[in-house]
């Protein structure tokens, strides 16, 4: 199964001549399942963009949305499947039942000029565990809250041969003994591949605390612990410049073992699972 990074920015697109190796839309990944199906995580801008390649022939997409801020859903209203009645576009809600709704809201006519009834597509959301859902396409997936400003999921991913871990808007803090941290380990450990909010370096630390992302030193920390074969900074600040990130991951690599790669997401960033 094929993962496809579509948008790594967090809280704003970043356009511009100085993000254009690592991009500026905001989340959104996909995990082909089959021929006819798709898996996405997130909503961000980078799903216009992903609705740019959509197939022609019918196809079903999945969405996992992590939590309803706007760099989450904002390529929704611009997803071109959504107006080919041939697609089906199905909302998982485990564990928020609310999330589907909440992200469809934005068809409202004043927010985005289409309304609900205005799309062509099937659109669905189903409030089975996504296991039920998922499982005979042979992908199973857990969660976890993650410690953000309001509701957010982190979603564990197990594919055919390896297991992507997904920790968006998160905040892990310097804890490192403590309990909340432990939990945050074990969920992400012995994963292939972790993705990861990276969006602070430490010396933010003192004004952006409490503000729900991850401070570098404290993404390592968890990626060492965790043991995990590799790991993807993601949701990178609107304000870092390719070469800033460049610099963030040079860091991250020097700091983890040797066991444990490193790189920063970019558009178009391509793995399989
Ligand atoms: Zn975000």
């Amino acid at each position: 199964m094929k993962v496809h990074i579509w948008g790594a920015r967090g809280s704003l697109p970043a356009p511009g001549p100085h993000t254009i190796r690592y991009g500026g839309n905001t989340s959104c990944i996909s995990i082909s399942l089959d021929k006819s199906s798709t898996l996405v995580l997130d909503a961000g801008t980078g799903l216009a963009a992903m609705g740019q390649h959509a197939p022609r022939a019918p196809h079903t997409y999945y969405l996992l949305v992590s939590h309803v801020h706007w760099d989450h859903i904002q390529g929704l209203p611009l997803f071109a499947p959504l107006m080919c009645p041939r697609n089906r576009i199905v909302f998982l809600t485990e564990p928020d039942p609310d999330m589907g709704q909440q992200a469809m809201s934005q068809f409202d006519g004043l927010r985005f000029p289409l309304c609900r009834e205005d799309i062509e597509a099937d659109v669905r959301i189903d409030p089975r565990p996504v296991d039920h859902i998922l499982s005979g396409l042979g992908i199973y997936v857990s969660w976890m809250q993650m410690n953000h400003t309001g509701t957010c999921t982190g979603f564990r991913i197990k594919g055919p041969s390896r297991s992507l871990v997904y920790m968006t808007d998160n905040e892990l803090g310097n804890d490192y003994e403590g309990a909340a941290f432990s939990r945050f380990v074990a969920f992400a450990g012995g994963s292939d591949v972790l993705i990861h909010d990276a969006q602070f370096v430490e010396d933010e630390r003192e004004c952006r605390t409490g503000w729900g992302h991850s401070f570098l030193p404290d993404v390592c920390e968890l990626a060492q612990r965790a043991q995990v074969g590799r790991l993807i900074l993601f949701h990178h600040d609107y304000s870092r410049s390719d070469a800033d990130i460049d610099r963030l991951c040079h860091k991250a690599s020097s700091t983890l073992m040797p066991t444990t790669a490193c790189s920063a997401a970019r558009e178009g960033m391509t793995f399989d699972i």
